[in-house]
């Protein structure tokens, strides 16, 4: 299946310069939102994965079906000031903004194998403070999965050592 031609390219939003990739439109169409997730799940079935980590709001509907469909849990990364109970931080830049990213300090056991989930990667910034965060509550960074790379922002460099799968790729 062709994914690209459910993304929608908004240019000039949130601002101008930036050709923002609406990932709703894959959302909304039901064939097209299970086969992106079956392939995250086909690719995350060879890495005994114990619990899927997404940063808010959009790595939550790319995660969620995964760790639904692996039998496995979720944690949420969110900015600062939203998960109630006790976190840790991690500071990050990305491609129009700055931002921090918390977890719950007890939603990774040590030695746990984690898929991160996104929709996009741009510059890598939010992976990278989502990496931080697994990492440093003791979790294995088994995989990282996305829809979309944006790959002339070389996001990837960053991301160097760690599996990256991206469905699609602009
Ligand atoms: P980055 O930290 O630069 O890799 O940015 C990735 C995050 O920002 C992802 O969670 C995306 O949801 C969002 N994002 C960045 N650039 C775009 C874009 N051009 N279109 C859609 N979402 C974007």
């Amino acid at each position: 299946m062709d994914l690209k031609q459910y993304i929608t390219i908004v240019p000039d939003w949130p601002k101008e310069g930036i050709l923002f990739k609406d990932i709703t439109t894959l959302m909304d169409h039901g064939e097209a939102y299970h086969y992106a997730t079956d392939q995250i799940v086909e690719y995350a079935n060879e890495k005994q994965i114990d619990l899927v980590v997404g940063p808010e709001a959009r790595g939550f509907i790319i995660g969620c079906p995964v760790a639904y469909a692996l039998g496995v849990g979720f944690a949420p990364v969110r900015k600062e000031g939203k998960l109630p109970r006790e976190t840790i931080k991690a500071n990050y830049g990305k491609e129009y903004g700055k931002d921090a990213l918390t977890i719950h300090k007890d939603a990774i056991k040590p030695g746990q194998r984690v898929l991160i989930t996104d929709d996009l990667l741009a510059t890598g910034g939010t992976i990278e403070a989502t990496i931080e965060l697994v990492e440093r509550l003791g979790g294995i960074v088994a995989g990282i999965a996305f829809l979309i790379e944006l790959s002339y922002l070389n996001g990837r460099e960053k991301l160097d050592g760690y599996d990256i799968l991206s469905l699609m790729s602009f």
